[in-house]
């Protein structure tokens, strides 16, 4: 058997070292059109903050190593120009020498991953404006900051994106973060961005929210940004992060079957639509866990686990890929943003039936010095309580909760799982009703009707009219620090002897500040007869609705 793997990184070299161990006998020939097979594309952001200071820890494993260890044929700095499937023999050409040559297969395994996208705006091929793939983008990046870079500019508020925003700031550079949409990191419902937003602005970084890049000049001092709206901003440095492109060309050349998004097309085996190639990683066209739509994820994770199972179903085992539900995480000074499953948006641009809430608990018992605040945003099915994504951004903690209920949508599990869900505690690592069970009650208890709750987004957006009666049982002190306008202030400890006060033909919406008093006072009111709902999340829930745009 002769294995032939296109690209070397996360995709290309797990599916290699898997299938030497599955195999002692096969020919395995690796080709990688860089200098690097198997190198920590996520680690660059921080080498070029100086937080990874050598260079080399980014390199996993050295073409030499892979030579040595699994027996691989690693050809390094080799492009693989196109693939004759009839033939089943693909056209390499050597870069450093331009020779070319062929080289037959058995079975072929595409893992070319997906190439930064680089929009068609004037100027955008000027020196000093970078996309960051790979080591030598990091090199060419590297290269200008120790010129000296005094201001930077950002397009593209994605993970990338905000990872190198902290970096250059870490460089004491000014930095400007240029995002087309009204929010960061567009995976996430806007209202869990406005926290990272927020931070952004404390860290000084220049937040320009719905805007774009139109134009890059030159300048005798390195750049400008002309922006859409027309202000100019001054840059030694421009990083475009704007999203990435699968890398499709050799398997539309081949006549390979291309999903609409540009992804290659492949079945639940990762066999695109000739038996003999499989395809893995960014390049790829998947399937979302939840919603059973195709989709395009460039993420390390799926790509490690794509690799691992084309090699298996290229010797013969059978093993499908369940698909990709889109898990991922993000650090930016300090906070954390996580998301795993489908967002709320995605949701209603399915039109598919949801109900969500909010927690904002500590990450640890509140007692225990440290204690941080979280919001947890947890979307699941109102018929039966599957899971069907969450949300959550704080400081820590935050992974670990996205970590617990990526495997709770895996595993198929509802909001009644979360209830019981058993999990590690002492004060200094979660609380003994843990965030994970915390909104795991708050949505069963919606569910079973215990607990009549209203998404405080509609409540708010509704005409004056229509909106219920708002009724704020915070203390005054808090009521006055700031409040939903229109709302009438009862403490929950008054409520029982103020009931007169209350409208009994009309629904009562109840809110507090992160709604468990709000709770009690649901419970309280439903009891006395009212028709009464809690705003889930309370306060904190409507304050990350109003956020402001830039930088709220
Ligand atoms: P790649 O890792 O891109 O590898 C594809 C390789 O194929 C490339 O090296 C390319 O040179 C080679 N190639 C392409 N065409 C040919 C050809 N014709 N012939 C020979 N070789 C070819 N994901 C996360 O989950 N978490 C993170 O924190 C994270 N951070 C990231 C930070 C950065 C800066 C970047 C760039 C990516 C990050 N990612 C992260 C995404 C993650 O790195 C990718 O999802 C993953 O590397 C995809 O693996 P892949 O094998 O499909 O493609």
């Amino acid at each position: 058997m002769k294995l032939l793997i296109i690209g070397g990184v996360a995709g290309g070299a797990s599916a290699a070292a898997r299938a030497r161990r599955l195999s002692e006998d096969a020919q395995i020939v690796l080709v990688e059109r860089s200098g690097d097979v198997s190198f920590a594309n996520c680690g660059l952001p921080y080498y070029l903050g100086g937080e990874i200071t050598e260079r080399g820890k980014l390199l996993l494993v050295t073409p030499e190593r892979m030579r040595a260890r699994f027996n691989l044929d690693v050809r390094t700095r080799c492009e693989v120009q196109s693939i004759d499937r009839v033939a089943r023999k693909v056209r390499i050409r050597d870069l450093a020498s331009a020779r070319e040559y062929e080289e037959t297969y058995d079975k072929l395994i595409l893992a070319p991953g997906a190439a930064p996208l680089r929009p068609p705006i004037p100027g955008v091929d000027l020196p000093g404006i970078f996309t960051l793939r790979n080591l030598q983008d990091a090199d060419h990046i590297k290269a200008r900051l120790d010129q000296g870079v005094r201001q930077a500019v950002v397009v593209g508020a994605g993970f990338i994106g905000l990872e190198m925003v902290e970096n250059l700031v870490r460089h004491g550079i000014s930095t400007t973060l240029v995002e087309l949409q009204d929010q960061v990191l567009l995976p996430l419902d806007r209202e869990m961005t406005a926290p990272v937003a927020k931070c952004l602005a404390a860290e000084g970084v220049k937040l320009l929210l719905g805007e774009s890049a139109a134009a890059f000049e030159p300048t005798s001092d390195g750049l400008t940004v002309c922006l859409k709206s027309g202000g100019r901003l001054a840059a030694q440095l421009v990083i475009l992060g704007v999203g990435v492109k699968p890398e499709n060309k050799l398997a539309v050349d081949a006549g390979l079957a291309i999903g609409a998004r540009g992804g290659i097309r492949v079945n639940e085996y990762l066999e695109t639509s000739d038996p003999d190639i499989y395809a893995v990683g960014d390049a790829i066209e998947v399937v979302d866990f939840v919603t059973g739509q195709p989709a395009q994820v460039p993420l390390a994770g799926p790509a490690n686990r794509q690799g691992r199972i084309a090699a298996d179903n290229c010797f013969g085992r059978t093993v499908r890929y369940r698909g990709t539900q889109g898990t991922a995480v993000v650090g930016v000074f300090g906070r954390t943003a996580a998301i795993t499953g489908a967002s709320e948006k995605t949701l209603r641009r399915l039109q598919r039936p949801f109900r969500m809430v909010y927690v904002h608990p500590t990450q640890h018992a509140g007692y225990y010095p440290g204690a941080e605040a979280l919001t947890l945003k947890l979307l699941f099915d109102p018929q039966s309580g599957r899971i069907l994504g969450a949300q959550a951004v704080g400081g820590a903690g935050v992974d670990k909760r996205i970590d617990v209920l990526a495997v709770a949508i895996q595993a198929g599990m509802t909001v009644f799982d979360l209830e019981e869900m058993e999990l590690a505690y002492a004060p200094q690592y979660g609380s003994a009703k843990d965030p994970i069970n915390m909104a795991g009650f708050v949505a069963a208890n919606l569910l079973r009707g215990d607990h009549p709750q209203a998404d405080v987004a509609a409540v708010v957006a509704a005409p004056a009219e229509q909106r219920p009666f708002l009724l704020d049982v915070r203390t005054p002190s808090e009521f006055t620090a700031g409040n939903i306008p229109g709302a009438v202030n009862i403490p929950v400890d008054e409520l029982r002897s103020r009931l007169g006060e209350l409208p009994r033909d009309r629904e009562i919406a109840i809110y507090c500040q992160v709604g468990q008093r709000g709770y009690l006072a649901t419970r309280i009111l439903c009891q006395a007869g009212f028709a009464a709902v809690n705003l889930g999340g309370g306060y904190k829930t409507y304050q990350l609705l109003a956020a402001g745009t830039n930088g709220g």
